[in-house]
C-alpha cells in the first residue's frame, strides 16, 4: 500500500503533486507517475523506480494542466513495470489506488464479456473501465458511485474524468485519505505529510466516504450517500520539517534531529534560568493513576519497556 496525490490548482498542478510525491518517497515504492486532466483530454507519464527517475523522465516527456493525480505504487497485482504503475487509463478515466480490489477477477471477466479490454495485469485498472462504463449511461458523480458500490477490498482512490475539469473524486475503505485546503488548491493524499507543503487546513475522510474535490472545496459524502462534513484541522506542520533536508534518508534526518526533538520536548518543562523542572501543565496527579498504557511499536516498544520500570518508580 503506497502513496496517493491529487491537486487541483490555478496553475500547472503537475510541479506540486510532484513535489507531494517526494514526500512520500519515505514509504518505499517501485514505480511512480502522474495523470492530468487539462481541457483537451487526459495525458499521464510513468516509470519504475525512483522519483529521481520520474522526475527526468518528465522533464523530457512533460505534463501539464490544471487537475492532476499522481502514486508511487508497491505492486500487489502484477509485476513491477511501466504498464502496471499507476495512474491507469481506460477510456475517459484515469484512477490512482492504494490497496487491493478483492473482487477484481470477476470484475475483469464481467468487463472482457462487456469487450473492454485491459492493458495491465492491477486489481487497479477495472476501476478505470468500470467507471467508463458507466459513463456512456450515468453522469459522472453517478458514474463513479455506481463502480465503488461494485469493488469489495481496501482502498483509497483518486479519480479524474475527461472533459470534467477542475474535479477530482477520492473514495476511502480501509486506506487512510486526507484532504487539504491552502492558496495553492485543494489537495488529496494518502497522509498529510505529503500535502503538508500546499494545506494550511486538513480533513480526515472516514471509513466509507466519497468526496468530490473542486479548486474551491469539497463535497463529502458518508457510507449511506449522505451529506456530510468532516472536521477542519489547522496544519501546522512546515514541508521543511517533513522533507530530507540535507541528509540522504529520512532514517538519518531522524537520528540527527534526536538532540532538537528531545529538547523541544523537555523544553517545555524546564526551566533553564531557576535550574527547575515543571510539570504545571500536566493536569493530572501520578499518585491517583492506577494503571498507564504506554502504546509503541518496533523500538519504541523496547523503549517503553524500560520506560515502565521508571514509571513504576513513581
Ligand atoms: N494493488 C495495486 C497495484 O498492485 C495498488 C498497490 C499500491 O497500493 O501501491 O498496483
Amino acid at each position: 500500500m503506497c502513496g496517493i496525490v491529487g491537486l487541483i490548482s490555478k496553475e500547472n498542478a503537475v510541479p506540486g503533486v510532484l513535489e507531494a510525491l517526494k514526500r512520500l518517497e519515505y514509504r518505499g515504492y517501485d514505480s511512480a507517475g502522474i495523470a492530468v486532466e487539462n481541457g483537451p483530454g487526459i495525458e499521464r507519464q510513468r516509470a519504475t523506480g525512483n522519483i529521481k527517475t520520474f522526475e527526468q523522465h518528465l522533464k523530457k516527456n512533460p505534463i501539464s494542466g490544471p487537475t492532476a493525480i499522481g502514486h508511487i505504487r508497491w505492486a500487489t497485482h502484477g509485476i513491477v513495470n511501466e504498464t502496471n504503475a499507476h495512474p491507469h487509463k481506460v477510456g475517459r478515466v484515469a484512477v490512482v489506488h492504494n490497496g487491493i480490489i478483492e473482487n477484481f477477477k470477476e470484475l475483469r471477466a464481467e468487463l472482457g464479456g462487456a469487450g473492454v479490454n485491459l492493458e495491465s495485469d492491477t486489481d487497479t485498472e477495472v476501476v478505470a473501465a468500470l467507471i467508463d462504463q458507466n459513463l456512456k449511461t450515468d453522469n459522472p458523480t453517478n458514474a463513479v458511485k455506481k463502480a465503488l458500490a461494485n469493488l469489495e477490498g481496501a482502498f483509497a482512490l483518486g479519480i479524474i474524468i475527461e472533459g470534467v475539469a477542475a474535479t477530482i473524486f477520492a473514495a476511502r475503505r480501509g486506506s487512510p485519505l486526507v484532504i487539504g485546503f491552502g492558496n495553492g488548491g485543494t489537495i488529496l493524499g494518502s497522509d498529510t505529510m505529503a500535502i503538508a507543503g500546499i494545506a494550511t487546513k486538513v480533513c480526515y475522510l472516514e471509513e466509507g466516504d466519497f468526496a468530490i474535490l473542486k479548486a474551491d472545496g469539497a463535497e463529502i459524502f458518508d457510507t449511506s450517500g449522505k451529506k456530510v462534513s468532516r472536521d477542519l484541522h489547522p496544519l501546522n506542520a512546515k514541508a521543511t520539517d517533513l522533507d530530507k533536508g540535507n541528509y540522504a534518508h529520512y532514517m538519518q534526518k531522524e537520528i540527527f534531529e534526536q538532540p532538537t526533538a528531545i529538547a523541544d520536548t523537555l523544553g517545555k518543562y524546564i526551566d533553564l534560568l531557576e535550574g527547575k523542572v515543571d510539570l504545571g501543565q500536566i493536569n493530572f496527579d501520578f499518585k491517583k493513576i492506577t494503571k498507564l498504557n504506554l502504546i509503541a511499536c518496533g523500538t519504541s516498544y523496547y523503549a517503553a519497556l524500560t520506560a515502565r520500570y521508571w514509571f513504576e518508580t513513581y
